[in-house]
């Protein structure tokens, strides 16, 4: 039985839940990505997999549903600091728990080798989900968890990757008025097994456990970001975005899941209630966004159901309407998926060959991303603040 093709499989865990005969597992590939494998001894042939799979599923463009489209940010300063855009996610987390709801996100696994996901009912276990992780997150049993929820009558605010709302979604077979999702603009998730072996090296260098890190550490600024490992006795760790290996291979796109390449969510179309992003490119008209660089958050509402939430919710956020158009600007993966670097083959073949992540990224990564320094490479980060008129003129003198 072939669920979907191989190259398009994002690792969802659709099929793995809906399996009647608990005939699917989850393995990870060379490249350290989830796959599901079926027992064909356990398998009966149903189909169910193959149905709930949202590679399968050819999804209508809803014409009609207008998109309503809002800069903001959380007013709470130290939520914000905290969160990788303007902190808006745990708005809408709190208004659920508030009701008596539960709350599923992504966090780090205890030893900080890896991303699950989880559940939470309280607020104080929100911080856990707080922050992005440029890894992809393992979905475990909580499609279940999260139906079990529903069916209770709970509230459920479900929150990851545009394919894992998909999952979810096609999992449940149909929709749940107490159900409100939240999809990420999504650039694509990176391997674990990268990601378990750079922790594992900077263990190993630093000679101290991992205690903390945030890949989205908001030093000097949101614009301009750090990486921030903090062990148990040894000094932070604190390097910024643009010359951290890890986070150079992630956004150069050399170690992406293959379906990220092709991912079919990568385009306005979105599959949560509400989807959240950085709201790259925001240029403030009014004073009281002056603040901008500590985070914006880009708010898209879809649908009938996320509007009311905003409405809900907006007291506790300095917002600003804005248009799709500015999104789609800063924020290519609305648009389209992001392309694989032309090494990327190169640092897989000589990666899993020698199974030593820092020299693959010394031979490729670095070489590759060297030109990241130069001075127009420099400018080309603040290149969505800029007014467009001076991007056009530099493009010009650098012809
Ligand atoms: C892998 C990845 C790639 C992203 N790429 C882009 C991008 O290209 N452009 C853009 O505008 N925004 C991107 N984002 C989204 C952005 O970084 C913020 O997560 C989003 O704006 C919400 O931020 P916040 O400040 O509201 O709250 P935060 O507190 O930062 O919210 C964190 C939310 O992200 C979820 N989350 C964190 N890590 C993961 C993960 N590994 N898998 C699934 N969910 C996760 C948490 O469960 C929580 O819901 C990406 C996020 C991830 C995880």
């Amino acid at each position: 039985m072939i669920i979907c093709d191989k190259e398009l499989c994002t690792g969802c865990q659709a099929c793995v839940s809906v399996c009647p005969q608990s005939a699917i597992t989850m393995q990870a590939d060379k490249k350290g990505f989830l796959r599901p494998i079926i027992n064909d001894q356990l398998c009966n042939n149903c189909g169910f997999c193959i149905k709930s799979c949202p590679i399968n599923i050819n999804y209508k463009k809803d014409e009609k549903q207008e998109k309503i489209v809002y800069a903001a940010w959380n007013k709470n300063s130290k939520i914000r600091k905290r969160s990788s855009s303007g902190g808006v996610f745990t708005v809408i987390a709190n208004y659920i728990l508030d009701k008596n709801g539960v709350v599923f996100g992504a966090r780090w696994t205890n030893d900080y080798m890896a991303v699950v996901h989880d559940y939470c009912e309280t607020k104080e276990g929100l911080s856990v989900f707080q922050g992005s992780k440029y890894v992809q997150s393992n979905i475990g049993d909580n499609y279940k968890k999260a139906k079990n929820f529903l069916e209770n009558n709970r509230f459920v605010l479900f929150s990851g990757t545009p394919c894992q709302i998909a999952g979810l979604k096609s999992y449940l077979k149909k929709p749940y008025p107490n159900l409100l999702t939240i999809d990420l603009v999504c650039h694509g998730v990176p391997s674990s097994k990268v990601w378990k072996d750079y922790a594992t090296y900077m263990e190993e260098k630093h000679n101290d456990k991992i205690t903390n890190v945030q890949l989205k550490y908001k030093k000097p600024s949101w614009l301009s970001s750090s990486i921030k490992i903090t062990f148990k006795d040894s000094p932070t760790y604190l390097e910024s975005v643009f010359t951290n290996p890890y986070y150079l291979g992630f956004v150069k796109n050399f170690y992406l899941r293959d379906s990220c390449y092709k991912c079919k969510f990568s385009n306005i179309n979105r599959q949560g209630d509400i989807t959240l992003g950085d709201f790259w490119g925001y240029q403030p008209y009014s004073l009281k966004f002056i603040g901008y660089n500590k985070g914006v958050s880009l708010i898209i509402i879809n649908n009938n159901s996320g509007n009311t939430i905003f409405n809900s919710v907006s007291k506790n956020l300095v917002f600003e309407k804005s248009t799709i158009e500015k999104a789609i600007r800063g924020n290519l993966n609305l648009k389209e998926p992001q392309k694989k670097h032309e090494a990327s083959k190169d640092f897989w073949k000589e990666y899993i060959k020698t199974s030593n992540f820092i020299y693959s990224i010394k031979s490729y990564i670095k070489q590759n991303c060297q030109k990241t320094n130069s001075f127009f490479n420099k400018l080309r980060r603040y290149k969505y603040i800029l007014p467009i008129w001076f991007v056009k003129f530099i493009k010009k003198i650098k012809k």
